[in-house]
């Protein structure tokens, strides 16, 4: 439609509201505003008009301004709390230094709509012009209690240092990176995005969540709300919980119910590991037999293993390596006299099987010899001297519970 139409006919447009859940409650707890437009009998969404690089950024505030209006008044009149999403961009959050938008929040917020309900979605995007003038209006809104969401979270990682400069309440990530990217690909992308929520004390928002395995993954990955066609599509209504297409209660007790299985599974990996070792330790006859020793255990761990030595507490490896090559077990007695302590974890790991008399499992974690995925297993012979045993990948790829 012609922005010049829209703008005329202010009375053919409407806001939508789609729900926001909590991983908390399983409730909606606050709702995106998006715009929808009546074509003759179709409503039509706003995106292009709000996305026209061509529209003048007055007409878009002009318009926002109309569809906050009536949203805040909808949501006052049908008594509903919670949060109301905005998205605005920084073009239009400058114009007139964005009071207008604080204007009419500061009229609404006298008829009784706290500014802490508010949040301004704005989009990586946007960092790329003006950050300084744009975090320094967002620094003003946010002294009113207003919150700010940063969203397509991902989209561009560039922009880790900005988002935590401007230190937003809502990290908005957009669900389709799973899909977009490879395995690996999306894993660092959620650690680092994880990581820097946990730093600023953000709360991470999944959007787009389209399927049941969209969910698992925003509820396995920390996700404190979720969005998306799955739980609930953009509607007129203002209707709650009873819009909600799925239990989300049902759903996240199925994976609760998972994921203790798999790590009930992972646990006993461990403790089998653990038992094979201490049916050994007998035959432990100190670090002159240390090769000896590994080659007793080359049986037990010929499944999962490729990479067996041993160190001691300050991370001096005392054994030669045991490497498996084509399914031979080979002895690389030039390994001896490394030392592994500078390597992250080693001394607290160490230190930990120590105290604790017990075997620990690493992290999945890329090998610098292979560059291959792998975890390692390791276990306190004596209080002194530890065996390192790496879990090859292709076992953790067979085992599901290993692979988290
Ligand atoms: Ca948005």
């Amino acid at each position: 439609m012609d922005p010049l139409d829209i703008l005329d006919n202010l009375d053919d447009i409407k806001p939508v509201y789609q729900p926001i859940v909590s991983a908390i409650r399983h409730t909606v707890v606050g709702y995106e505003v998006l715009g929808r437009c009546r074509n003759e009998d179709e409503w039509e969404s706003l995106g292009p008009f709000f996305h026209d690089q061509d529209v003048p950024e007055e007409f878009k505030v002009e318009v926002d301004q109309h569809l906050l209006h009536i949203a805040l008044t909808e949501m006052l009149e049908a008594g509903i709390d919670g949060y109301l999403f905005i998205n605005r961009n920084a073009k239009q959050l400058m114009i007139n230094d964005g009071e207008d938008l604080l204007q009419l929040l500061l009229d609404f917020e006298e008829k009784g709509f706290a500014m802490n309900r508010i949040v301004i979605e704005v989009t990586e995007h946007d960092f790329d012009e003006a950050f300084e003038n744009l975090n320094h209006l967002l620094l003003y809104y946010k002294t009113f209690g207003i919150q700010i969401a940063v969203d397509h979270v991902g989209a561009k990682s560039s922009n880790i240092d900005r988002i935590r400069q401007l230190e937003p309440h809502i990290l908005k990530i957009d669900t389709n990176i799973i899909r977009r990217q490879k395995a690996d690909g999306f894993q660092d992308i959620m650690h680092s995005l994880s990581m820097l929520a946990r730093r600023i004390g953000a709360a991470l928002l999944f959007e787009n969540i389209e399927d049941n395995f969209q969910l698992h993954f925003a509820w396995k990955h920390g996700g404190r709300f979720y969005q998306g066609y799955y739980l609930a599509k953009p509607g007129f209504a203002l209707d709650g919980q009873s819009v909600l297409a799925v239990n989300v209660t049902d759903k996240i007790s199925e994976y609760i119910q998972r994921e203790k299985q798999l790590v009930e599974q992972r646990l006993h990996h461990v403790l089998n590991w653990e038992q094979k070792v201490k049916n050994l330790l007998p035959f432990w006859e100190g670090t002159k037999k240390a090769d000896s020793f590994i080659e007793g255990l080359t049986n037990d761990f010929e499944e999962e293993s490729f990479r067996m030595f041993i160190c001691d507490s300050d991370g001096h490896q005392i054994s030669s390596n045991f490497r498996k090559r084509e399914g031979q077990w080979e002895i690389e007695p030039d390994k001896k006299g490394s030392n592994w302590a500078f390597r992250p974890y080693f001394l607290e790991n160490t230190m930990q099987m120590k105290t604790w008399s017990r075997g620990i499992l690493s992290e999945i974690y890329s090998d610098i010899e292979t560059r291959e995925m792998i975890r390692t297993f390791s276990f306190p012979l004596t209080e002194e001297y530890f065996l390192f045993i790496d879990i090859r990948y292709a076992f953790i790829f067979e085992n599901e519970s290993l692979l988290i």
